[in-house]
């Protein structure tokens, strides 16, 4: 681990002011990083894949960690609130039961009493090359995604290249399902936006994968009420059973007619794209439907059109397309 300064921040305005870098262009595995659970962080900087010269701890900020259900049941969900937290909130667990189930299915308890939301979100991929500290892959400034031909059981079928890594979080799909947004506080002004589009395809930036700038840290999440977040579910397929990142998994929300049709749906992708992979397509193949057998069938093949698998993953399709059935199914009215 190299040596760094360690700088506890008693405000966000002094987070970021902590983390902004004296200098815009540099490297961006260079940068002051934010320390929340540290279960992430800690790793990254013991196998100098982000040495940072300066890290800048968020849990001495007050009030950061609390989860607040509104009136109308939204949600605001502090970047500090921990994993453990979201999973046990009753009003997650009423009213967004996808969310609950997606932040059970992260690691061990061990590891959710410590990791937070935030820290969730702006994790760095799991892909072993990436993690070896011995190779500098396109990913880490290098010239070659290693991947692409090599060990590529767990990497990417959908939107990859020129990086293949697949997007390591189980909360970020279940939020996109959910049509949450976020909050970037940052050294320039504080701005709100779609989870959806927190997220950035290797195509736009290989180094990073979120639009965070340098300085910019997540402040909150907001989760909006509806009937589809209470009738939303998260599946997701691990090799080990007892603690994995997904091979794949499906985030979905569904509301329904009075005559058992599906009147609005989300479904989001994980484990299968650099980013949490939203498919469009197969949500309009859902609406005016009842959940058949024939209608499951023919949505999990759409949702699985653009599969472009590498060597050692093609297995992910049909697994994927597996997994939507099933979670389409226990949503079903
Ligand atoms: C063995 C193991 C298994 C795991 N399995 C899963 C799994 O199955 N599913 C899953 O989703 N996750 C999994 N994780 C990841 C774990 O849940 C995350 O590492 C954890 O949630 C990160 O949160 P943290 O609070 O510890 O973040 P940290 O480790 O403190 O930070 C992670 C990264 O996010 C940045 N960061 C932290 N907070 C903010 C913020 N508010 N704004 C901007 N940047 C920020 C940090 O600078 C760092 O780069 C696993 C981790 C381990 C170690
Ligand atoms: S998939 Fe990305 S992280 Fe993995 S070897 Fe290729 S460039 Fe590196």
């Amino acid at each position: 681990m190299n040596a760094f300064e360690y700088a506890n921040a008693p405000t966000v305005e002094e987070a970021v002011k902590l983390l902004t870098p004296a200098d815009p262009k540099t490297d961006p595995d260079h940068l002051p990083r934010a320390l929340a659970g540290g279960q992430d962080l800690l790793t990254t900087l013991k196998a100098y894949i982000t040495p940072a010269p300066r890290v800048v701890n968020l849990k001495t900020i007050q009030g950061l960690d609390k989860i607040t259900a509104g009136p109308d049941g939204s949600l605001k969900i502090g970047a500090l609130a921990t994993l453990t937290a979201i999973e046990e909130h009753d009003a997650i667990r009423k009213n967004f039961p996808g969310l609950a189930l997606a932040a059970a299915a992260i690691a061990t308890p061990q590891i959710r009493n410590l990791g937070t939301i935030g820290g969730n979100l702006c994790q760095r991929p799991r892909c072993w090359y990436f993690r070896l500290e011995t190779v500098k892959c396109l990913k880490k400034g290098g010239t070659e995604c290693y991947a692409s031909t090599g060990q590529n059981k767990y990497n990417a079928i959908i939107a990859g290249g020129p990086s293949y890594i697949v997007h390591p979080s189980d909360l970020a799909p279940m939020l996109i399902a959910l049509n949450a947004t976020l909050t970037i506080a940052g050294p320039g002004a504080t701005r709100t936006l779609p989870v959806q589009d927190f997220f950035a395809l290797p195509k736009v930036s290989v180094r990073r994968e979120n639009v965070l700038k340098p300085g910019e840290i997540v402040t909150e999440i907001q989760v909006p009420a509806s009937a589809m977040a209470k009738n939303s579910t998260y599946l997701k397929f691990k090799e080990r059973e007892s603690l994995d990142f997904a091979m794949s998994a499906v985030a979905a929300a569904v509301e329904f007619n009075p005559d058992k049709t599906v009147k609005a749906a989300r479904l989001v992708l994980a484990g299968v794209a650099p980013i949490p992979w939203r498919v469009p397509e197969a949500e309009k193949a859902l609406i005016g439907k009842k959940l058949d057998k024939d209608t499951l069938a023919a949505v999990a093949q759409i949702a699985l059109a653009d599969a472009d698998p590498l060597e050692h993953n093609a297995y992910k399709v049909p697994l994927t397309q597996t997994l939507i059935r099933r979670a389409l199914t226990t949503l079903n009215a």
